[in-house]
């Protein structure tokens, strides 16, 4: 089997990507969903899950000494589920971050899935793996169960991908 996160720099490369309370309250999955599917991205893992309290500060755990830990945990671990999802394709840990936009939804690009629909940091409704380290941490974290995520190749492959 491939290794959690692919292979970095490869078209098997994998990142974590989950939709915050905030973002499954205010009925924007599809929307992020759409945005991975249309660039050309593949999902392999999706799963609703309520974090505990535990999972979230582990999720976080290297933000743990700022101030608004606490309120993040809580936010996090709020009991609206958070959808986590493993998408894969050519650098898709960089350009999900891109695609994402800045922490702080007021820097981020008009056109960015922050910068589009949300105004605060706070409430910045979607997280994505900063690097590929990230990404392993992450995807394991959620998704550490053997055969949550699928191999499988999309019919349009082909179509979205030329390795030459
Ligand atoms: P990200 O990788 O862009 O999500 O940003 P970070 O890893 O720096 O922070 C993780 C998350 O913590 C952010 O997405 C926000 O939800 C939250 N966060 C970061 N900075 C702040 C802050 O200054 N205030 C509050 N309330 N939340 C923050
Ligand atoms: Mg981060």
């Amino acid at each position: 089997a491939k290794p959690i996160a692919g292979v970095k720099g490869t078209n098997s490369e994998r990142t974590f990507i989950a939709i915050k309370p905030d973002g499954t309250q205010r009925g924007l999955v599809g929307k992020v969903i759409t945005r991975f599917e249309e660039r050309g991205y593949k999902l392999v893992g999706l799963k609703a899950i309520a974090p505990s309290k535990e999972m979230a500060e582990k999720h976080y755990d290297d933000l743990k000494a700022r101030p608004f830990f606490g309120g993040l945990v809580k936010y996090i671990s709020s009991g609206t589920p958070v959808i986590a999802m493993v998408w894969e394709g050519k650098d898709v840990i960089k350009q999900g971050r891109a695609m994402i936009g800045a922490t702080n939804p007021l820097d981020a690009s008009p056109g960015s899935i922050r910068g589009q629909y949300c105004i605060s940091v706070g409430r910045n409704i979607i997280h994505g793996s900063d690097c590929f380290e990230a990404a392993e941490k992450e995807i394991g974290l959620w998704f550490g169960k053997a055969g949550e995520l699928i191999e499988w190749t999309p019919a349009n492959v082909e179509w979205v991908q030329s390795d030459n």
